[in-house]
């Protein structure tokens, strides 16, 4: 964890090396900090995903919460949708979800819910990192103290029937699919074969056992990482697979043909599919700009306009609400907000609503993906320190001036047959390059060519 003067929260919540960064001292102060920005008396729910540490940093941070007078729910083992579903449907003023999410093994993190459900804004964030640098405490007399924690049951039993209400589980339930799914060796074990059951699917799982070392693979869900379940798929003849991340917001898709899909593709299916199914919604979606131009290729058919935003899913559900609303929000690495259900990621409601569109449309999943736009990708990224990324950024809008770009978060540049996008990462001191074309010789000369004119803002060169 970089941990900044005056700064903890990074782009989702506060993360770090458990018992190196993140120890059980720091959680607690975190902890008071928390509960002097929601003030004493507020009822918050409290949960953790299946990481080392877990216990550590959620009892300390229970402990800052009750000297501060706040009434704790503690639901213990919970995806992070379920405790926001439940957070917002129940009325709670705020949550805490001990999690890093999709990071290594070691990592474990916190992240700070508002009673809407969604992560706390910037500015909450900025409140609570004061309370937590200047250490201000209320130190409530003896008698604020009283109120023990309190277990809070049926929170994953409430989102799962408030996913089944979103979709036609009868005609899915008539189908009878078979479904692979990778729950991470994490907390997406605990709400997803059970949706699953309740939808009449013949369910085959692997890494569903919860197990804090990750012995499966690691909790981020990838084409990497996803192999086994691929090969799973189609060794089983399994109608689709899924691959959660350690706290089961994301949400990977695997068609039937063993193949892999990054959240944009599987993004740009479901968001054209929810705009005929809900209708009454604004006809826009939001994505990060490091998802591919074949968002915009794909749904400009159905009239749905893309908004690019910086990336960061705090960004986009934030903006989509404020904005009116939208039909979906979603991210290449498999986060999908199903707006009529809550505006955050959530990789079960992802899942249920893919089988939705493949019992409505009666289709195969592999073809419903042999619909999109076929592009090579290139990832990759050059050493570089945040003055030398911003310094290549500005090169590059110089050099791609006369295209059409996007520059909300470093450049992203539409070629006629390519996109690109440079940008500097807000974890690491790296510049990210990522980009598509319809031919890998096309999407290879371009990254040659981008990172020709960043190398002229590196003091030592290329690495
Ligand atoms: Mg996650």
């Amino acid at each position: 964890m970089v941990m900044l003067l005056g700064k903890l929260f990074g782009t989702d919540g506060v993360r770090g090396v458990i018992n190196v960064d993140l120890t059980a001292e720091f959680a607690l102060r975190l902890g008071r900090a928390i509960g002097a920005f929601f003030g004493k008396g507020a009822r918050v729910l409290v949960g953790r995903d299946v990481r080392a540490g877990g216990d550590v940093i959620l009892g300390a941070l229970v402990s800052g919460l009750l000297s501060e007078g706040v009434k704790v729910y503690n639901v213990g083992l919970v995806p992070t949708p379920a405790l926001q579903y439940a957070v917002k449907s129940w009325s709670y003023d705020g949550g805490v979800m001990v999690t890093a999410s999709h990071n290594p093994p070691e990592y474990n993190g916190v992240k700070v819910v508002g009673g809407d459900g969604i992560e706390v804004t910037r500015e909450d964030e900025a409140v609570i990192e004061e309370y937590f640098f200047k250490g201000t405490v209320s130190r409530l007399e003896w008698r604020a103290l009283v109120e023990p924690p309190e277990a809070a049951s049926g929170v994953i039993e409430g989102y799962v029937d408030a996913i089944l209400a979103q979709v036609d589980a009868e005609s899915i339930a008539r189908r009878n699919f078979k479904v692979v799914v990778d729950c991470a060796n994490s907390v997406g074990a605990l709400a997803t074969p059970l949706l699953l059951r309740r939808l009449n699917v013949r369910t085959i799982s692997i890494n569903c056992h919860l197990d804090p070392l990750f012995p499966g693979r690691e909790p981020e869900p990838r084409p990497d990482t996803l192999v086994d379940a691929a090969s799973l798929v189609l060794a089983a003849r399994a109608d689709l697979g899924v691959g959660h991340d350690g706290d089961a917001d994301r949400a990977i898709i695997i068609d039937d043909m063993g193949r892999v899909h990054w959240g944009d593709r599987s993004g740009s299916l479901l968001a054209a599919y929810a705009s005929t199914k809900w209708r009454d919604l604004p006809r826009r979606v939001y994505t990060g700009v490091s998802s591919s131009v074949l968002v915009e290729e794909y749904l400009k058919p159905y009239g749905i306009e893309v908004v690019w935003t910086p990336v960061g899913s705090v960004t986009i559900a934030r903006r989509m609400k404020s904005e009116g609303g939208a039909i979906a929000g979603f991210e290449e690495n498999g986060g999908y907000m199903h707006v009529p259900h809550q505006y955050v990621r959530d990789g079960a409601m992802k899942l249920a609503l893919f089988l939705d569109m493949m019992a409505s449309y009666g289709v195969r999943s592999g073809e419903l993906f042999s619909k999109l736009p076929e592009y090579y990708s290139v990832k990759t990224k050059v050493k570089a320190s945040r003055d030398e990324a911003l310094c290549a950024v500005e090169l590059l809008k110089e050099h791609f001036s006369g295209y059409r770009m996007v520059t909300i978060d470093g450049v992203k540049v539409f070629g006629d047959n390519f996109w690109v996008l440079v940008r500097p990462s807000g974890t690491e001191p790296v510049i990210r390059i990522m980009g598509e074309a319809v031919t890998r010789e096309l999407i290879e000369r371009v990254v040659e060519e981008v990172k020709g004119v960043i190398s002229r803002c590196l003091r030592g060169g290329l690495g």
